[in-house]
């Protein structure tokens, strides 16, 4: 598919052009994934976060929020859940948090590998090479870090830059990859200033990266931010600036699947979280092939607003469990043997040579 082609899409709005694409996702999902819906278990380990990005309500500025870290004993009782309710993979994610010593983590995902089938991937932020290394070392199989977008002003704009930093977040996806880890990225649809060339570089940019896991959600500010006290900051006019819509996140959803096809993409928890209803279930039915059920222990997930509303705060995870059950028995897609990995796996998008 070319850039143009992308871009006729993304700015269609006749739905029954829109079912065409869908249909034509949910084909090549079919083909290169298969029907299992790969189920990871999210944990939340801590919502201690030293960056300050401008939508974020972990961000280190908001003190309204609680904090918290979770104990070794919870992250595993929450490892053992996994296994029972048959995932995968555990996901430890937290914000940017040098609390969390980096043999901590090491030995966290040691005994995770030794006690429990599960493939682990790490989202710690945006961590030292040797530690990232370390982590890799005791056994971690993947790394999450979203690049948020392809352009590299907006970027810097709402993501302030710390000292010290030496690799910027795409070049430190590199770093990773190298070391590695099945690498996990993505970004997010709808950031103010965002263009519609700039998406469309994103996506190209994904085929590039070869990712394992590509996310694409809404962008939904927190209020306690800056971004979500000014509704219209840095906004493109009306025809430029791309919506951070439902909708937009489908197209963004199919399109990936048609230029990525044998990646693994997840119906993201922001999707979820704007139509608490039909949002997984719709991403699933349009290219997506990942769910993370969120198994964080509810006194600690209710901190971990990273945007307002988010799904599950006020569910469990034995409730989300026995709804996405449900979900996956209406659609007719069996859950996922295994982890779930790509390793091996490579990109065929046929336009990869367009890029950046
Ligand atoms: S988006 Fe991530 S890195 Fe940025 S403030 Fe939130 S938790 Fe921290």
């Amino acid at each position: 598919m070319s850039r143009e082609e992308v871009r006729k899409w993304l700015h269609e709005n006749d739905p029954l052009r829109l079912a065409e694409l869908y249909s034509q996702a949910d084909t090549v999902r079919k083909n290169y994934v298969g029907d299992e819906i790969h189920l990871r278990g999210l944990v939340e380990i801590s919502n201690h976060c030293l960056q300050n990005c401008a939508y974020c309500g972990l961000r280190r500025d908001n003190v309204v929020v609680e904090r918290y870290r979770m104990s070794d004993s919870e992250i595993l009782e929450c490892a053992y859940a996994a296994v029972s309710r048959g995932y995968g993979t555990i996901v430890l994610q937290s914000g940017e948090d040098y609390g969390l010593e980096p043999d901590r983590i090491s030995c966290l995902v040691s005994r995770i590998k030794e006690e429990t089938p599960l493939a682990v991937t790490l989202s710690l932020g945006e961590r030292f090479p040797e530690e990232l290394a370390s982590w890799r070392e005791a056994g971690a199989d993947r790394y999450l870090l979203k690049f948020e977008t392809s352009d590299d002003e907006l970027y810097e704009r709402i993501h302030p830059a710390l000292p010290n930093r030496v690799y910027s977040r795409k070049g430190l996806l590199r770093v990773i990859k190298d070391l590695g880890y099945e690498v996990g990225s993505g970004i997010m649809i709808g950031l103010p200033g965002q263009s519609y060339d700039a998406l469309i570089n994103d996506l190209f940019l994904f085929c590039e990266m070869g990712l394992d896991m590509i996310g694409a959600g809404p962008f939904l500010p927190h209020p306690e931010t800056p971004l979500g006290q000014d509704a219209t900051y840095a906004r493109l006019p009306e025809g430029e600036q791309v919506p951070g819509t439902e909708e937009m996140a489908y197209k963004v959803i199919a399109l990936t699947r048609i230029l990525c096809p044998d990646a693994n993409i997840p119906g993201t928890t922001a999707l979820a979280s704007l139509n608490r209803e039909e949002g997984r279930k719709l991403a699933l039915q349009r290219g997506a092939n990942v769910v993370m059920p969120n198994l964080t222990p509810g006194t600690y997930r209710r901190c971990y607003e990273i945007y307002p509303e988010k799904l599950c705060f006020h569910e469990d995870a034995e409730w989300e469990h026995a709804q996405l059950m449900q979900m996956l028995a209406d659609l007719g897609r069996p859950p996922g043997k295994g982890s779930g990995g790509r390793r091996g796996g490579s990109c065929t998008c046929a336009a990869k040579e367009m890029l950046l």
